[in-house]
């Protein structure tokens, strides 16, 4: 018998692809189906008991000339393909993804609003009295700025160092932002808390050591205060969105997602601001996205050109720490903003407001807002 022609062998190669290929196409319908009864059925999607069992069965039928080795790799890798497959169709659309809303969030607390035009979020690291509160609240009011941010309960690095008024700072907080309109940000740390800051403040902040505090997160999920969620400190950003699906799990949706700088190996910022987040939080999300730059520099020189970076990646807001006295601040002294620090700041972003008391208008007329 004659060989062959090595032309033929090579159809006869490619015929037999295609065949594999039919049959691999046609495995993956005949898994997705099965995915579809399990899901139904409540039955895990991997089994190894069942691999183990078809790969051994497999193996016995094996005529060669694949060692059983190479067959056991060929259909291992099969099998992975096909969990692949149906672990991404298990796989939920978030709540907070744009896939699941695509216009923005508006959120509305008394008369303002997040998520439209960016707004400011001023005020000292931490509530140290209510002289040091008044006077930057007054000093907002007459820069109309709407919101004042202040610590009571502080995530300090050292346990020697002040860990904030507490209640007492809370009752100060409400009490100035009451006498001037304003609406406050504080942060809550502790799941028995939930119930005392929400009580004495318009938006709940979750810090960023707390990002993944999962019964924080349940706990203020519960409320129905607005939630300023931070960046953890080495949190990706889909990491970033998991937290803030557990709160809208639990029934609360108005989450500002709050970008406050990640870890990295540069030393000259306490942080690095990462402004490709802002872009890519708001397509990922329809939750609007504030930045805080006192967190991410941890200097006073350049939240100027961050914040107008942030503004012109798409945030919603910038978040910036402001105190009538830094150097004798009991926190973060070295990245607080005093008051006309803070006045000139406004004017540098853009956000200095001619008229007072009236809410910061965007950043200029002409400025193109960022494609979404
Ligand atoms: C803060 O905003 O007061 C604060 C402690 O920030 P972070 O959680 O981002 O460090
Ligand atoms: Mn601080």
């Amino acid at each position: 018998m004659t060989e062959p022609s090595l032309d033929q062998l090579r159809r006869d190669l490619e015929r037999i692809n295609d065949s594999i290929l039919d049959l691999l196409c046609e495995r993956g319908e005949v898994v997705t189906a099965v995915q579809r009864v399990k899901q139904k059925t409540g039955i895990p999607t991997f089994n190894p008991e069942r691999e183990h069992q078809m790969l051994t069965e497999l193996v016995a039928r094996n005529r060669g000339p694949f060692s059983d080795e190479a067959i056991r790799h060929l259909f291992k890798e099969i099998f992975q393909a096909s969990v692949a497959l149906m672990e991404k169709r298990r796989e939920r659309v978030l709540r907070v993804s744009r896939a699941s809303r695509s216009e923005d969030l508006f959120i509305r607390i008394g008369d303002r609003t997040i998520g439209d035009d960016p707004v400011v979020i001023a005020g000292p690291c931490a509530v140290e009295s209510e002289e040091q509160l008044d006077t930057v609240a007054r000093a907002l009011v007459s820069l109309g700025i709407g919101f004042l941010r202040g610590g009571t309960f502080k995530p300090r690095s050292s346990p020697y160092s002040f860990q904030g008024l507490g209640e007492l700072g809370l009752r100060i907080l409400q009490k100035v932002a009451k006498r001037h309109n304003l609406t406050t940000v504080t942060e809550v740390m502790d799941t028995r808390a939930v119930g005392l800051v929400s009580e004495h403040a318009d938006v709940l902040q979750i810090g960023a050591r707390n990002m993944h505090n999962y019964e924080l997160l349940r706990e203020v999920g519960r409320t129905d205060k607005p939630v300023l969620l931070k960046r953890g400190l080495s949190a990706t950003l889909d990491e970033l969105l998991r937290p803030a699906e557990s709160l809208a799990s639990e029934g609360n949706e108005k989450v500002i997602l709050c970008e406050r700088g990640i870890r990295t190996f540069e030393r000259q910022t306490r942080n690095t601001l990462d402004i490709s987040a802002i872009p890519l939080l708001r397509q990922a999300s329809f939750l609007p996205v504030i930045v805080d730059l006192s967190h991410s520099t941890g200097r006073k020189d350049i939240v100027a050109p961050l914040g107008r970076a942030a503004l012109a990646a798409g945030a919603n807001g910038l978040m910036i720490e402001v105190h009538p006295f830094p150097a004798v601040a009991r926190s973060d002294a070295q990245q607080q903003l005093d008051i006309d620090e803070f006045t000139l700041f406004l004017d540098q972003v853009g956000l200095a407001d001619a008229s007072p008391a009236s809410a910061p208008r965007r950043v200029t007329a002409d400025q193109p807002r960022i494609a979404r």
